[in-house]
């Protein structure tokens, strides 16, 4: 880097800061700025354009284009070379910009004299905030050197407007984290919840952007980062021979700790003026940038490592420690753009809702969330950065929308929503002893499904009459490393206590595909959901399901018990596994140990190949649970975690049914008992639908038993199978508009 430039970069980063000392209004601020910034890079126009809603940019002030056109030169995001820098992210440097592709010409602002273009994004932490320009009449490339230098100014305007510095009059000078905001995600768990934003990693306030003294900095830079080292070491012993997983994110820490690029390019913002902080953060938000931007999985969670160690590196350098600094509010709704299960489950339910940046619906956090019953929104973009601790916030679980900072009118109705649905709640309440019996005389069994101990309590307020589906995995997968028998035992024992007789089918362990074991070794595959798991892992791991058996049948201790194996694909799994059950009940029996009085070992049918099965199958099987979840998605061939695909397809569409019909026909001939536990069994349309076609067990969250109860004491299935076999008839694709029209008449 030349030497004067170094200076020139430094002198205005100085002049910039006591610009933030400065009295000045917001506008007035703004104009100064680019005054100085066209100065000390010798060109004749500056230009900061700023977001006035997400997508569009606002002219804010300038040097060199006309006065005029400030707040009124408006572009979309994408649109001309300066919607291009705001949309990618990246810096534009055109030497003849009226050729280039993309160019806008705008006449208002008079720029058609001017030649060369040099555009860089304003952002902070993956936030956009808007693009600074600087642009000159000679046809120029700029240098390196000089794009690098806008860069740091760049960041250093996205710390000030942060900070409030260019706060003023109208949409593109708001304050920051002040406006409402509505965003959208995936809902992930159902319900409504009101409440204050509560920040898993709070973000880290650099109050000092610009430093006077670069020695200062550079040595603060290279003890923090020795700190860091330091630290990292540590965790890596106390880690060793433990989780393999843990051990290499924690050895990419220290890769990055020890990059040497890394520690260069902080070294150079630093001799350009910034403080060590903002050096840090500069480099984070280019990799924050990166991030949205990569697709490839690996490279994204090392960027990922590399945004987790610069925050870490900006608590040392802050002394801003990791916990909030604030008590959790009474009504907290945790934001965060990630959590693992262990970590919900320690908030428990004294959290409200949760809002996730990333996570998915199949994540260990979100089967947490459910099982918790706790509202969860997912992919919701730009949250992290938009809310700030203790700002108000409503979250929409079943529409997956987030609200934040709302205004008046909009609480307002989102409390009549919440107050109709607790109404709700009531009136399901007032139906929970009463038998599931719809108008023509069918007995409907409703159970539902569980993976914690924290589920249990809901099997009384609920009304479910046991529990269908129980995931045993869950208790797997928020620990670090194998349960031992006997704390399977325990934990078993006190399922079935809490159950208190009423039916409980133990799903053996369902592993493999999105629920990867942190303790077991992982072997990527090219499509883990049509890969190695659940019970192909359990067939090829005897050792790890015989535990499993083992710790159920002494569990249940002389009671009744129910097992259940997931993802049968052909008739000999089931046999195999079926045969450990029968050596393990022996080897209990050597062994002295009490057996059930009865044992009952079921199948899910979750492939489309196991409905065609030979009927011997569906003799030999003692029932079979239909897991409409994966059966949907193999019979669709449509990804259950791909939001691209996951709502493509209806559950009501004539060909599922037809499967649905068939699987129901060959129980039928056998006699085999035969119950649903997909999501759709606890929709209460797809319920309905379900029954008619001849289910008689649906088993679903605790939640959505009231509602489907309530549906279906008001049916008559005879009228609903007409219905659906009258619209199959008719050639529909799907039978659920004549389904609407029916229950649109009912009201
Ligand atoms: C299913 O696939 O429908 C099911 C109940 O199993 P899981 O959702 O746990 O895969
Ligand atoms: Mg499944």
């Amino acid at each position: 880097m030349a030497d004067g430039m170094e200076t020139e970069s430094r002198k205005l980063l100085r002049r910039l800061r006591e610009e933030m000392a400065s009295e000045a209004a917001g506008q007035e601020r703004l104009d100064r700025i680019t005054h100085l910034i066209a100065d000390s890079m010798r060109c004749e126009v500056c230009s900061i354009y700023l977001f006035r809603d997400e997508e569009t940019l606002e002219l804010c002030a300038t040097e060199g284009l006309s006065p005029e056109s400030v707040h009124q030169t408006r572009m979309r995001l994408g649109e001309g070379l300066v919607g291009r820098v705001a949309k990618f992210g990246k810096v534009v440097n055109a030497a003849d910009a009226p050729s280039e592709k993309g160019f806008r010409y705008m006449p208002e602002t008079g720029e058609e004299r001017f030649s060369s273009f040099l555009g860089v994004p304003v952002q902070r932490l993956g936030q956009k905030l808007g693009v600074l320009v600087v642009q000159s009449r000679d046809e120029r490339s700029f240098s390196a050197d000089e794009v690098y230098a806008l860069e740091v100014v760049a960041m250093v305007l996205a710390e000030m407007a942060e900070l409030g510095a260019f706060v003023g009059e109208g949409a593109a000078l708001s304050p920051l984290h002040q406006q409402s905001r509505l965003l959208r995600g995936g809902p992930a768990q159902e319900g409504s919840a009101e409440g204050h934003v509560w920040l898993h990693e709070p973000r880290v306030v650099i109050t000092n952007p610009i430093a006077e003294d670069p020695h200062r900095e550079r040595d603060r830079l290279h003890e923090a980062v020795e700190e860091l080292r330091v630290g990292v070491d540590k965790m890596l012993e106390i880690s060793r021979g433990g989780d393999t997983e843990q051990l290499q994110v924690l050895e990419a820490y220290r890769m990055f700790a020890n990059s040497k690029g890394w520690m260069r390019r902080m070294e150079e913002d630093i001799a350009r003026g910034l403080s060590a902080e903002a050096a840090v953060e500069k480099e984070q938000s280019q990799a924050r940038a990166r991030m949205s931007q990569v697709t490839d999985p690996y490279l994204r969670e090392r960027l990922a490592d590399l945004d987790d160690l610069s925050n870490r590196l900006l608590r040392i350098l802050t002394g801003q420690g990791s916990a909030n600094g604030t008590d959790l509010p009474p009504d907290p709704i945790l934001v965060a753009r990630n959590i693992g299960p262990g970590d919900l489950l320690e908030y428990g339910r004294s959290l409200k809702g949760v809002v996730l940046e990333e996570g998915s619906v199949g994540s260990h956090a979100t089967i947490v969330a459910r099982a918790l019953a706790i509202p969860l929104v997912v992919h919701v973009s730009r949250i992290t950065t938009e809310a700030l601790n203790g700002d108000q916030i409503l979250l929409d679980g079943d529409e997956g929308l987030v609200h934040l900072r709302p205004e008046d009118t909009v609480v307002t109705a989102f409390r009549d929503k919440m107050a109709m649905q607790a109404e709700a709640q009531k009136r399901y309440a007032s139906i929970r002893e009463t038998p599931t019996v719809t108008k023509d005389g069918e007995r409907i069994n409703l159970v539902m499904n569980a993976g914690l101990m924290a589920d249990l309590p809901s099997l009384k307020n609920s009304g479910a009459e046991g529990v269908g589906l129980f995931r045993t995995e869950l208790q797997f997968l928020v620990r670090n490393q194998m349960p031992k028998r006997s704390e399977l035992v325990t934990q078993y024992q006190r399922v079935m206590d809490a159950a208190d007789g009423k039916r409980v089918v133990f799903r053996t362990l369902d592993i493999g595909s999105d629920k990867v074991l942190p303790y077991m070794k992982h072997v990527a595959e090219p499509n883990p959901a049509l890969g190695w798991r659940a019970i192909r892992v359990g067939l090829d791991k005897r050792g790890v399901m015989r535990m499993q058996l083992q710790a159920l049948l002494r569990a249940a201790n002389g009671r009744p018990l129910t097992i259940m194996f997931p993802f049968v694909a052909q008739a000999e799994e089931y046999r195999e596994a079926r045969w450990e059950v029968n050596k393990t009940v022996e080897r209990e029996r050597r062994l002295g140990h009490v057996l059930p009085e009865e044992l009952e070992i079921g199948a899910m049918l979750e492939t489309p190949s196991l409905a065609f099965a030979p009927q011997k199958f569906f003799d030999e099987v003692d029932f079979i649970s239909i897991g409409g979840n994966d059966l949907k998605q193999f019979f669709f061939a449509a990804d259950r975690e791909n939001e691209l695909v996951r709502r493509r397809y209806d559950t009501l569409n004539v060909s599922f049914l037809g499967l649905i019909e068939r699987i129901v026909e060959r129980c039928g001939i056998s006699d085999t008992p035969l119950s649903f536990c997909g999501e759709d069994a606890g929709r209460p349309i797809e319920a309905l639908c379900l029954a008619a076609m001849g289910i008689r067990t649906l088993s679903m969250r605790p939640a959505s038993v009231g509602p489907v109860k309530s549906l279906l004491l008001r049916s008559d299935l005879q009228e609903i199978r007409k219905i659906i076999t009258d619209a199959r008839h008719r050639g529909e694709q799907s039978v659920r508009p004549a389904l609407m029209n029916w229950l649109r008449e009912q009201v």
